[in-house]
């Protein structure tokens, strides 16, 4: 199908077409197309660009991660179809960060798919294509990961992430990163740091605060977040939104 750029949700309907072709290819589930629609009806209400508490957060989580003494970057089918080449950026921006692959379906054949998509967008190293360890108390194979990566780390990045993993991780005393357009999801809540943005525009902010640095961290010391209070002003905003959707225009009053 032929998709025009006058379209005015052209960009949307591109990036639905290019999540469509990867279901073809196996490297998005299908379940993946949902989450995705899950995340644009978000981005809608938030107005379709990156809120201020949002972009304060990708600042404070650039600090956290370089702070980190392991810090990883948890990366999905989702993720690999819509942002492998700022997941490459990330890394060159942070020579440490190790980028793991972590599949809610996984199948062999998936994690190779994923680590192909990383490693043409220019990822060096992919960790979690053969897992190595497991994440306690946490049930089916999202709790495979690798040894060097997730196992280890003390800072996770993890972008579009289910709740129940997020627990698992804070549970082993990790700070978790998330980005995730539902400030409602459980992930969100879960998160130490919830980044409340679309992801592409996420990951290119927190690559520009990485290589940035304002004053390098020492190991171990990190900024305090109010994460609820990003949560607060994410949900505040949606609700604002939306008033000014429902106010009828002016001299015309509501029946
Ligand atoms: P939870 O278990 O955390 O409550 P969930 O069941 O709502 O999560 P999943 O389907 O596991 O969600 O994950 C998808 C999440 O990712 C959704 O909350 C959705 O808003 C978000 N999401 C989807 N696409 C994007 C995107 N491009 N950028 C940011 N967030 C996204």
């Amino acid at each position: 199908m032929r998709l025009s750029p006058r379209h005015p949700r052209y960009r949307s309907l591109v990036t639905r077409a290019l999540l469509a072709d990867r279901v073809r290819s196996g490297l998005v589930v299908p379940e993946g197309l949902i989450a995705h629609g899950r995340g644009e009806a978000f981005d809608y209400l938030l107005g379709e660009r990156t809120i201020p508490s949002a972009r304060r957060a990708t600042r404070v989580a650039a600090q956290w991660l370089r702070a980190a003494r392991r810090p990883v970057v948890s990366v999905n089918g989702n993720v690999a179809a819509l942002a492998a080449r700022e997941v490459a950026r990330l890394e060159r921006a942070l020579p440490g960060l190790g980028v793991e692959v972590n599949l809610f379906h996984r199948s062999p054949r998936r994690a190779r798919l994923v680590e192909r998509e990383l490693r043409a967008a220019g990822v060096r190293t992919v960790l979690g294509v053969r897992p190595t360890a497991r994440l306690p108390r946490l049930p089916s194979d999202r709790a495979r990961v690798d040894q060097r990566g997730i196992a280890v780390a003390d800072v996770c990045l993890v972008p579009l992430e289910d709740g129940d993993r997020t627990e698992a991780l804070r549970a082993l005393g990790k700070r978790v990163i998330s980005v995730d357009l539902n400030p409602l999801s459980r992930t969100s809540r879960a998160a130490d740091l919830p980044i409340v943005d679309e992801l592409v525009r996420a990951l290119t902010n927190l690559a520009h605060d990485l290589r940035s640095p304002r004053g390098n961290p020492a190991a171990g010391r990190f900024l305090p977040f109010d994460a609820a209070g990003a949560l607060q002003d994410a949900e505040a905003t949606i609700a604002r939104n939306l008033r000014k959707r429902v106010r009828p225009p002016p001299g015309r009053p509501r029946r």
